[in-house]
């Protein structure tokens, strides 16, 4: 079984009915909405032809709908794109119809109240930069740093700090509730810069809300990083936008430490942008992005995350299925152990709540994965409610499989992003023994386990627990 979940971004080459099979077959967690292009009926509508490939597949398919934030775009360039030089010199203003080499025009009305001379922009994710020079009423007048072709409607990069529009949008606050009404699992929000931002969405705890996931992408958001995990569900190393905000080099050890402090809190977190990159034309990966894919597991991601080359890409289902084995592998070499030691140092317990539930539960999902190494369990059986008590278990990457029963759908599909779990939905039955034992029936019906294997179970000690309490050793 992989452990490590797969984020798979739809798009114009994956949106069709069949190549969703395909994708879910070939190993896709969680299908990404991008919702910075086309228009909010589009998506709803994507959404919709994803929910009935999943229900087609009988599989819990987490959908995670991805907010554009404030992005300043640019007018399109001429077909065939264009090439800027190095050297050359760039007008920026705004409002114009479209862009060429000499003047790139933007949908940023203050663009020239809020760039100052000597800030750097890009184009895209980074390839072509530019440094400002000069500035004179409406326009600015640039040189081009690293030059490098550009095609279609690009985002510009302003330096975050300098960026007045704060997130979320109205336009994201439109797009969230739209897709809050239409029942999506997970809802990112990017260009984050505070805890205040992902709190203004004002979205309901999950799971009667959506798992909120704070896009990491602005210096701003490192710098805040421990406030916005506190108010998020989950967490995004955004590599596009990160490493254009940051100087390249330190892009590998942002991304280390943000997992690392996601894991210690109990967060999942996904690692995204370029993973695969080259797969958007080729039919394999680079040697360096399959060296990339493993190590971002051995940092600790929760999952790996595809953009282009799924949305895009000549071959979505064959990229996807190029991630799946990498990941499986990684996975196959990771080293329990040494992980569980570490995140017992690191881990920290959120008890804002003011009750002891959080401190208990850890206590005993660390318990759970010990305990399950000592007997040889074959799984680690979690009765959850919300999911928590799986993303607490999860975050010691125990050797088994994590087998996760909850009554609330949503939970199960928002645990599609956590890694080494696997989440069917289960009612509640009156007691709590009745519903583990409804649990392990399932486990050998749905998982292959076999009666006589032993099995660590963990679940609250009655149906209004607070708390995970109780840890149980039995055999199937
Ligand atoms: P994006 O976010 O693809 O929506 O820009 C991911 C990133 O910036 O890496
Ligand atoms: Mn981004």
């Amino acid at each position: 079984m992989r452990r490590t979940k797969i984020v798979a971004t739809i798009g114009p080459a994956s949106g069709q009915p069949g190549t969703l099979l395909k994708m879910i077959d070939a190993g896709m967690d969680v299908a990404r909405i991008g919702l910075a292009h086309g228009s909010l009926d589009q998506h709803l509508e994507m959404y919709r032809t994803i929910r009935a490939a999943a229900d087609e597949r009988g599989r819990n398919i987490g959908i995670l709908a991805d907010l554009p934030g404030p992005k300043v775009r640019c007018a399109p360039f001429p077909e065939g794109g264009v090439f800027f030089p190095d050297g050359e010199s760039v007008r920026f203003l705004a409002g114009e119809q479209t862009s060429s080499t000499e003047v790139i025009s933007t949908d940023y009305e203050h663009l020239t109240d809020d760039i100052e001379i000597g800030d750097v922009l890009a184009l895209g994710d980074g390839n072509v930069t530019f440094v400002v020079e000069a500035k004179s009423g409406d326009e600015l007048t640039a040189r081009v740093l690293r030059g490098s072709r550009v095609q279609g409607r690009p985002g510009l990069q302003v330096p975050s700090d300098r960026l007045r529009i704060s997130t979320p949008t109205a336009d994201d606050i439109r797009f969230a509730d739209a897709f809050i009404e239409a029942g999506v699992d997970m809802l990112a929000i990017s260009f984050v810069r505070s805890a205040h931002d992902i709190r203004s969405l004002g979205v309901e705890p999950a799971p009667r809300g959506p798992l909120v996931i704070a896009k990491i992408e602005t210096r701003a958001a490192v710098e805040n990083l421990e406030g916005i995990i506190g108010a998020s569900g989950a967490v995004m190393v955004a590599r596009g936008d990160l490493g254009v905000d940051y100087p390249i080099a330190e892009l590998p050890h942002l991304q280390k430490h943000i997992i690392k402090r996601c894991i210690a809190r109990g967060l999942p977190v996904i690692t995204a942008t370029q993973m695969l990159e080259s797969m958007v034309s080729a039919p394999t990966p680079t040697r360096a992005e399959a060296s990339d894919v493993a190590n971002a597991v051995f940092d600790g991601t929760s999952s790996v995350m595809l953009s282009g080359e799924t949305a895009i890409g000549v071959d979505p289902v064959n990229s996807v299925a190029v991630m799946a084995e990498i990941t499986a592998y990684a996975d196959s070499e990771f080293n329990h152990d040494e992980w569980a030691e570490e995140v017992n140092q690191v881990r920290e317990v959120d008890e804002t709540g003011g009750h002891a539930g959080p401190r208990t539960t850890d206590a005993i999902t660390m318990a759970a994965v010990k305990v399950a190494d000592s007997v040889g369990a074959q799984a680690i059986v979690c009765l959850s409610r919300t999911g928590y008590t799986v993303r607490s278990v999860s975050r010691f990457r125990p050797r088994v499989p994590i087998l996760a029963f909850s009554p609330d759908a949503r939970a199960v599909r928002q645990l599609s992003l956590s890694w080494g779990s696997a989440a069917v939905q289960n009612p509640d039955k009156p007691t709590t023994r009745e519903t583990i034992d409804d649990a392990l029936r399932l486990a050998r019906q749905e998982f292959g386990l076999h009666n006589g294997d032993p099995v660590v179970v963990i679940s609250g000690q009655s149906m209004s627990a607070r708390a995970t309490d109780t840890i149980r050793v039995m055999t199937l």
